[in-house]
């Protein structure tokens, strides 16, 4: 066996250690439970719990942890020893059952949205058989569900599992409809993950990039992206290392790291992996931005995950690719070599069309935050509407089906480079769209909302929900049908004339299609503060409670942590512009501007008719731009005083209509500033330091 293979998973309590160390009977009681959702026995979890211990300890684990994703949108993690002391002075190394399959912690520390009183701290977490457990450092972490003492979901987890539950439920009444009884569908999801690598000295020089990952000052650079020399560009030595040991981490994981490109943006960079269940995508996508940041330390950089760290160049996002598939690994979404007469492929596409119509607002709100207001809309993002793209040729067989006409696939055509040494190859068939918030890509979806941040659950639990309230509504009218070929093209039909509204085929960027998208009446929800709260809307609490993915409760709870964290950042923002600016920027520009004045005087002291037009107007401009920052502070100040706090809506509204614009008032004379004073007295390193310093 090479290295790398027996590397993959070799830190996974995955299927064939299990295979391997478990009795056969125990061995199958738990694959029934996670291939068919069928309960757990406890003596089945005491048998497991013990062998995942000998397993972890072999590697040289001494804790374990029950690993959670609270709605703080990163993992939480409390650590507890084997150890269980004998009354003798010695220790025997225990893990029971019961300590694998429920945890209690404190859950009063972590947003609930108001669900549960301080005074009701108690959380429960559940272990989620479906994802393997992993040792990372010391610790064997146990991926699972948490919930309060009274069942209120308090994580991401949770409705994700849901949503699975339910999507394959739904997916499965349609397929008995074709004559297809399988055990299971399976939503699967490949995340592409974009980010930031700079130096660590640098970035630790920086006070906003520590407190809120993104810069709130900084002139642009004379050289940005503009030259496109950095997008799939040679990978730089230091950043080469960083890779290749982030593979190997991320290797041991499980975690199946493929492709590895610099992006469109200097000192940017994207990371993919092989798509797997949405379960475990999305644990394996939060452990990908934690190990990048722990890998990034050991070589000196930093990694910044930040939907926009730097002002002027791109962003980086999430692209989050989406498809259903049987347990046996049939792909619904693969339209074969004659997509006009694949009915089933056409019925779960056009699920899809009018899942995405009907819930433009949710998917919206999965990748909603502070950050990712910074990119939608802007000329490198899609934009904040919601809308689909097809491709060529599944426009056409739509088309053909709309009409009412028979329609013939196109052959692949060769692809002729014209030059004979090159080897032909078949074209796909249709080009892509880059600026398509959601593109199919040939047997898949690729929602490109998302921000590197985010988790990605929140937009795969809408995706799969959505998707099975289409399938649902498509079930309940083809169970009644005699023909249900016929009934299907029939449904085909109705529901993408219905829905065809929300197909853009053109450029999702211009201006042009904002006012079109008014007209169709699409969704346009700007920014966070206009999105959030339509969660709460009577169609979309109908949607989860019917689905049993949020209770009304629930949905009320996360409207409300959304919106408050959408305050809180902003406010550590502003508070952390603040310091840099009254500690930072205005001490330097004074400094500089008293040495001018100084340099001004000795030289009127040598003579009093020397020139100083050099000094005179460098001192002028700079205390115009001091003054205006000076003001522009007190402003803010002023402004941040004033922050009501009755409701979670008018906060955030505040933050948005009167913070940010305060906040911009500010940066302007900075980074002003920043071009007029001497290198040596700015205080801290720059946006080209910051760029173009990692070789
Ligand atoms: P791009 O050209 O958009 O950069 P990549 O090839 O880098 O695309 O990434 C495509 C992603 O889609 C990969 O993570 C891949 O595993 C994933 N993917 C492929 N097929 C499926 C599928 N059936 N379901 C979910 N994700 C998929
Ligand atoms: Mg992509």
């Amino acid at each position: 066996m090479s290295k790398i293979s027996e590397l993959f998973g070799s830190m996974v309590f995955n299927d064939s250690v299990m295979h391997d160390r478990l009795p056969k009977e125990i061995y199958r009681s738990l694959r029934k439970t996670i291939n068919e959702g069928k309960e757990l026995d406890l003596s089945v979890a005491n048998v497991v719990a013990s062998a995942m211990k000998d397993w972890a300890i072999e590697k040289g684990a001494t804790h374990y942890s029950h690993w959670f994703q609270p709605m703080t949108g990163i993992t939480a993690e409390k650590h507890d020893s084997f150890l269980s002391p004998q009354g003798d002075g010695t220790i025997i190394m225990e893990f029971s059952g019961k300590e694998l399959i429920k945890g209690e912690p404190d859950a009063s520390s972590f947003p609930s949205g108001g669900i549960r009183a301080t005074f009701e701290a108690r959380g429960y977490t559940a272990w989620d058989p479906t994802s393997p457990a992993f040792i990372k450092e010391n610790t064997l972490c146990i991926p699972t569900s948490f919930v309060s003492y009274t069942g209120e979901v308090l994580d991401k987890k949770t409705p994700l599992l849901r949503s699975m539950e339910e999507v394959n439920k739904q997916a499965k009444r349609v397929l008995n409809l074709f004559g297809q009884s399988v055990k299971q569908v399976l939503s699967t999801v490949g995340p592409e993950q974009e980010y930031f690598i700079i130096d660590k000295e640098l970035f630790d020089q920086r006070k906003d990039l520590i407190y809120t990952g993104r810069t709130l000052f900084g002139a642009p650079t004379p050289k940005g992206q503009e030259m496109d020399d950095h997008y799939f560009g040679t990978i730089k030595p230091r950043i080469k290392a960083f890779m290749a040991e982030l593979d190997e981490e991320l290797w041991k994981l499980g975690v199946f790291a493929k492709t590895e490109h610099n992006e469109a943006a200097p000192a940017q960079h994207e990371l993919a992996p092989v798509f797997t269940t949405t379960n475990i995508a999305t644990d394996h996508n939060q452990l990908t931005m934690e190990i990048m940041k722990k890998v990034a330390h050991k070589h000196g950089l930093e990694c910044l995950l930040h939907e926009k760290p730097f002002d002027g160049v791109n962003g980086s996002g999430k692209h989050n690719n989406w498809s259903l598939s049987t347990d046996e690994g049939e792909n619904l979404l693969e339209p074969g070599s004659d997509p006009y007469s694949n009915s089933r492929f056409l019925l779960f596409l056009v699920a899809v069309i009018k899942a995405v119509d009907d819930y433009q607002d949710l998917l919206r709100i999965s990748i909603a935050n502070a950050g990712n207001d910074h990119r939608l809309g802007a000329a490198e993002a899609p934009p904040a509407i919601v809308s689909m793209f097809l491709g060529e040729e599944i426009q056409k067989v739509l088309d053909a089906v709309e009409a009412g006409k028979p329609y013939h696939s196109a052959k692949h055509l060769k692809f002729d480079t014209g030059v004979s040494v090159l080897p032909a190859f078949s074209k796909d068939n249709t080009d892509r769209n880059r600026t398509s918030p959601f593109a199919f890509t040939g047997n898949k979806f690729e929602f490109r909302m998302l921000g590197s941040t985010l988790s990605i659950a929140e937009s795969n639990i809408v995706l799969n929900t959505i998707v099975a309230e289409s399938l649902s509504k498509f079930a309940d009218v083809l169970e009644k049908a005699s023909d249900v070929e016929a009934a299907a093209r029939k449904l085909i039909r109705k529901e993408y004339i219905k829905h065809k509204r929300i197909v853009f085929n053109g450029n999702g960027y211009s201006d042009e299609w904002v006012e079109e998208a008014e007209k169709r009446g699409l969704l346009n929800l700007k920014t966070t503060v206009d999105a959030i709260p339509h969660y709460k809307d009577e169609k979309n609490i109908k949607l989860f409670t019917k689905h049993n993915i949020f209770s009304e409760i629930e949905v009320i709870s996360r409207t409300d942590i959304l919106l408050e964290e959408y305050s809180k950042t902003i406010n550590i923002e502003a508070v952390t512009m603040l310091h840099i600016a009254s500690k930072e920027i205005i001490p330097a520009v004074v400094d500089y501007v008293t040495d001018i004045c100084r340099s001004a005087s000795l030289k009127k002291s040598l003579n009093p008719n020397m020139p100083c037009a050099c000094e005179e107007g460098l001192i002028n401009e700079i205390s115009a731009k001091q003054d205006e920052l000076f003001l522009a502070v007190n402003e803010l100040k002023k402004a941040l005083n004033e922050v009501p706090h009755d409701d979670a809506s008018v906060t955030a509204t505040y933050y948005k209509e009167v913070i940010i614009p305060a906040m911009a008032t500010v940066r302007k004379p900075a980074d002003e500033l920043e071009l007029l004073v001497g290198r040596d007295y700015w205080p801290f390193p720059t946006y080209g330091d910051l760029l173009f310093s990692v070789v």
